[in-house]
């Protein structure tokens, strides 16, 4: 079966990547014009693109909103963030972000994918007066993962926590597992979310789910009224819940001419009161 020979060389830590096999976050590297991804990606990547053109738009999209919600939760103030399903990191990745405005703010990386294990010493390269961390973790544990979030985080004081363009990949377990982590999280917390949406272009969504779904990563797309489930009880920010490249645009990101369609994302920020 396939490994990658030698691809641990740079973390010293041996993973089997099972290059045969198509996996979400290189062909969501694929999709951004990454490096970290194999033939078996490029293939599930370019059947996805087939019936779903928006696929490179929804990533960079996606990654814009990343940038852009953690910006602001600095900047009122948040100094720990636990970011689940991090991704192969692209630059600049969310630390760099917080760590631009607070210096001396916390950051731990959660994902299950071991090609981003690999990637984790350019994760925690950071500023000397913050801390980056980084755990292999699967959201579908979420005791397991807050319990090694818990090592590096102070759960008595606000924690950012954002799971972008994650949850789609746990049907029928996203509601759930959110309620699980709002549970635990602090007055003055937020909640940061992006999530597929057929709403903007349904019958393309819907094939792009069969292709995952196909390739061995059952998908699930949800509605606005779905997504907005998701922050019960908390507070939603300005301007509440919108297409990615809607929330709280930004002329220095070059992403704002990206249709609601072409980024088929829901994205919100919510605070806990
Ligand atoms: N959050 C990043 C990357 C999204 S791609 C961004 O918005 O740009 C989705 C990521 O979720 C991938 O890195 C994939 O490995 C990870 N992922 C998928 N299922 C997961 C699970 N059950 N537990 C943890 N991470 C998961």
């Amino acid at each position: 079966h396939g490994t990658a020979d030698g691809a641990g060389l740079e973390t010293g830590v041996e993973v089997n990547l099972d290059i045969h096999l198509a996996h979400s976050a290189r062909m969501y590297d694929f999709y951004l014009g990454g490096t970290t991804n194999f033939p078996a990606d490029r293939e599930a990547a370019g059947r996805a693109l087939a019936v779903f053109p928006y696929a490179r738009s929804a990533a960079r999209a996606n990654r814009a909103f990343m940038r852009r919600s953690t910006r602001l939760l600095a900047e009122r103030g948040i100094r720990q963030f636990l970011d689940i399903g991090t991704g192969i990191p692209t630059s600049p990745n969310l630390h760099e972000v917080a760590q631009r405005v607070a210096p001396d703010a916390t950051v731990v990386y959660a994902d299950n994918d071991p090609i981003v294990l690999l990637h984790a010493q350019a994760l925690l390269r950071g500023t000397d007066q913050g801390v980056t961390a980084y755990v292999q973790a699967d959201v579908r544990e979420p005791e397991a993962l807050l319990e090694a979030a818990a090592r590096t985080l102070d759960f008595d004081r606000p924690i950012a926590l954002s799971m972008n363009a994650l949850l789609h990949f746990v049907p029928g377990r996203a509601h759930g597992i959110t309620e699980y982590f709002k549970d635990r999280l602090p007055s003055g917390s937020a909640l940061v979310m992006s999530h597929l949406t057929p709403d903007f272009a349904p019958d393309e969504t819907a094939r792009l789910i069969q292709v995952y779904t196909a390739a061995g990563t059952p998908v699930a797309s949800c509605t606005s009224e779905e997504f907005g489930r998701f922050f019960t009880g908390w507070d939603v920010l300005d301007p509440g819940i919108v297409a990615t490249p809607r929330w709280n645009p930004s002329p220095d990101d070059d992403t704002e001419r990206i249709s609601d369609a072409g980024a088929s994302c829901y994205g919100a920020v919510a605070l806990r009161p």
